[in-house]
């Protein structure tokens, strides 16, 4: 697979040591794969044993949570926090609680987390955590209490110079709040141990928009500096309906794009008159009910079920596509549809959406792949802001933060950039590029602070 002899040894060890977590090596090869010319100019990296350091973890927490519900029925769930790289910052990156949470899908998104938090420079290393626990369907009581069963572990092993998790799929203000409140009483300190914070105690203005407005901010910087264009009148699709898509559709509304489609786990609409959001926020963010029920307020939009053998959301024509769900949910077929309905962008707001087959014939088709460690950085970006903030113990204006934001954006934008121009690559491959800035810097990092 590899022509670098080195790269192909660590690769297949990964695998060895790492068995059926697919995810998990499906990252690790996408990152080889960029790095490989890079680790073969410089022969450093394999005399220091660079990237067997980097690819391992440096702690892997695994635990119990065991909660009632509210017929007093009791329930254990499996805690996870992976402590990946602390060469930078302290440990940073999300809890996701959704009935897929495995090792493997931990393992690869705290890989991801430490390029993700490297390519925004700021000071913070990478992690990741969460639960198998099913937020869906629960009562506020019981998703109050398995937080508080979740912090009663978690707690020993963070701290706001240690470990600062933020939210992630099923982890929002509401849940952080929780944990936040039982940590705080373990502990007897008011501290800035967790991001994403609600607004009256400690969470910073912005935050919640960050990833969806970020990944705008990039788009927009993309557009201008390869194609010289811009989001403005261009026709958007965006898969999910969360945290991330419900703030990538308002910013890409209001820098004038037309967004046509969304969707959630059940299926996806297309309104060919562009997505009324305060119906989409009605749905899923006063009533957490099914996207489907869209048609009820936009009769001319269109619901497509998801299922084996219907269309995907990706074979709707459009210009730049937004994936804001979840892992693997552009594969080849989709990359084709995609490349043939002329879309110019993929953009990515979720963690690893696109397969990395999709990956290489969306870049050999001449398609601007930005991949999420830098397009969605924006929601640990201010995630440290908020840091910041807690540490000063003062609050920034909104103004204050989005100038931050987007200026951090831009900046991660012109790196990769750089770094294409530098070792003279395609200039519409972002993955390669960011994976060389986000190594780059854990690396020397790792060098100087000695084995
Ligand atoms: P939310 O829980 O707010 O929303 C997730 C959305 O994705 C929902 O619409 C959900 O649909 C849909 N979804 C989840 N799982 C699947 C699936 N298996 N198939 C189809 N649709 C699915 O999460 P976020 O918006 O916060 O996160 C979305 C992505 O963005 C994740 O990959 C996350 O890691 C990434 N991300 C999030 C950041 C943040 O700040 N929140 C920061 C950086 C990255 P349904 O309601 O039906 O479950």
């Amino acid at each position: 697979m590899f022509n670098n002899k080195y790269v192909e040894k660590v690769f297949n060890e990964f695998k060895l040591k790492n068995k059926g977590q697919n995810e998990y090596i499906q990252a690790c090869q996408e990152i080889l794969e960029s790095l490989e010319n890079y680790i073969t100019n410089n022969s450093f990296i394999e005399e220091n044993a660079l990237l067997e350091r980097f690819l391992e973890p440096e702690r892997t927490i695994t635990f119990k949570v065991t909660w009632m519900d509210d017929n007093n029925q009791i329930h254990v769930n499996r805690g996870y926090r992976v402590q990946y790289n602390s060469s930078i910052g302290p440990y940073k990156g999300g809890l996701r609680f959704h009935p897929s949470v495995n090792e493997s899908i931990i393992n690869f998104l705290a890989l991801e987390q430490c390029l993700k938090n490297s390519l925004t420079r700021l000071p913070i290393g990478g992690g990741k955590g969460g639960s198998d626990f099913d937020p869906k369907g629960k009562s506020d009581n019981e998703i109050m209490r398995f937080c508080q069963a979740f912090m009663n572990e978690l707690y020993r092993h963070i701290g706001p110079n240690t470990d600062v998790p933020a939210g992630d799929i099923g982890v929002g203000q509401k849940e952080i709040g929780y944990l936040f409140g039982q940590y705080k009483k373990i502990k007897n300190e008011f501290t800035g141990v967790l991001t994403g914070k609600p607004i009256t105690f400690g969470g910073s203005l912005l935050r919640t928009e960050a990833t969806g407005y970020g990944l705008c901010y990039f788009t927009d910087r993309a557009l201008t500096y390869l194609k010289d264009d811009s989001l403005k009148g261009k026709t958007v699709i965006i898969s999910g309906s969360g945290n991330v898509a419900i703030h990538a559709c308002e910013k890409a509304q209001n820098l004038g794009a037309k967004v046509v489609a969304m969707s959630d786990s059940s299926g996806w609409i297309y309104d060919p008159n562009g997505i009324k959001l305060h119906y989409i926020r009605q749905i899923k963010e006063d009533r957490k009910a099914r996207i489907k029920e869209y048609l009820l307020k936009a009769p001319n939009a269109r619901y497509t079920e998801s299922k084996e053998g219907n269309p995907t959301i990706w074979s709707t024509p459009c210009d730049i596509a937004f994936p804001c769900a979840t892992q693997n949910e552009i594969h080849l077929d989709d990359a084709k549809l995609l490349v043939k309905n002329g879309c110019i962008g993929v953009f990515e707001g979720a963690n690893m959406p696109t397969t990395l087959d999709a990956i290489h014939y969306l870049i050999d088709n001449d398609v601007i792949f930005g991949p999420g460690k830098a397009c969605n950085a924006g929601g640990v970006a201010t995630s440290a802001l908020e840091m910041t903030q807690n540490s000063m113990r003062m609050t920034w204006s909104y103004q204050e933060v989005n100038r931050n934001l987007k200026q951090i954006m831009e900046d991660i934008f012109d790196s990769i950039c750089y770094t294409n121009n530098k070792y003279s690559l395609k200039e519409n491959d972002l993955l390669t590029g960011a994976n060389i800035v986000g190594f780059e810097k854990i690396m020397y990092a790792m060098l100087l602070q000695g084995i």
